[in-house]
């Protein structure tokens, strides 16, 4: 990636700049994965591998730095998958076990890098972090390696994570409020079935986003794909790309449907801001 670091939204001329940020979309897949266990529909057994989604999480690398977004129980298949060397923070949007389940695996990180790592959430997602995964953030002195070493961060507005800019994004899944995040011309909104107003203005001037698209019927927690372009379009993004997908969505069949601009996301999807 290029030395350009994060640039103010709509500032930088376009055609002169270098790609400054890259995203890795590691996982794509709603909570149950597709294939879904037990499950031979016609997505399910697919031979197109766009349509095989590991649990839902991403990389960003800006500025010299690696932050992941969740932590899905599938994280060291999906690092395996898509190269990842380092981590240098976690966002967490929420703590439903498909977005946290594979914290341990952070442990491979601590020994490569000879540091604690940030985890950054809001009070809740931390508290239950803590219930679920109490020795990741304690010291252990007899278990070095054993275990993943990760400070808890509480976010409550904008923060740096190792440097990085971050601007949180009020989000609402179901009745639970949740987190997306932007960093520079970015914005990650996975797990949402409302944008609250003030959330739309954080949320000018993307270059690209990544917004929940679960499946056609109704959900009463995550945004359909009606709903999903309905936002997607009031947000006006340059490129919008829908994630945690269910297995009622065959990859390219609902592409070819999808209003220009805006595609179905796919595992290992390299994205250059
Ligand atoms: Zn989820
Ligand atoms: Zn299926
Ligand atoms: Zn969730």
């Amino acid at each position: 990636m290029g030395e350009g670091g994060l640039t103010a939204p709509g500032k930088t001329d376009k055609l002169a700049r270098m790609p400054s940020m890259r995203v890795i979309l590691l996982g794509t897949g709603t909570s149950h994965g597709v294939p879904m266990i037990a499950c031979d529909c016609p997505v399910c057994t697919s031979a197109d591998p766009r349509d095989r989604r590991n649990r839902t999480c991403a990389l960003v690398e800006a500025a010299g730095r690696c932050l992941l977004i969740d932590t899905p129980p599938e994280l060291r298949v999906q690092c395996l998958a898509c190269g990842v060397g380092r981590v240098d923070a976690v966002l967490y949007t929420h703590a439903h076990t498909d977005h946290v389940a594979g914290l341990d695996d952070l442990r491979r990180f601590n020994a490569l890098q000879r540091a604690p790592i940030d985890c950054h959430g809001d009070r809740a997602t931390l508290e239950v972090l803590r219930q679920m995964f109490p020795y990741a953030f304690v010291d252990l002195p007899d278990y070095p390696s054993a275990k993943p070493d990760l400070r808890a961060v509480e976010v409550n507005g904008p923060f740096s994570a190792c440097g990085v800019p971050v601007v949180p994004i009020p989000l609402m899944h179901g009745p639970l409020p949740i987190l997306g995040y932007r960093i520079g011309d970015f914005a990650y909104c996975t797990d949402c079935s409302a944008v609250p107003e003030a959330s739309f203005e954080l949320l000018r001037g993307l270059d690209l986003l990544v917004l929940d698209g679960l499946r056609h019927r109704p959900h009463p927690t995550h945004f359909n794909l009606a709903q999903a372009i309905e936002a997607a379009r009031r947000i006006g993004a340059r490129r919008t790309r829908f994630t945690h997908i269910a297995h009622e969505l065959p990859h390219a069949a609902t592409n070819a449907s999808l209003p220009d601009g805006m595609a179905l996301a796919f595992d290992g999807e390299v994205l250059e801001i």
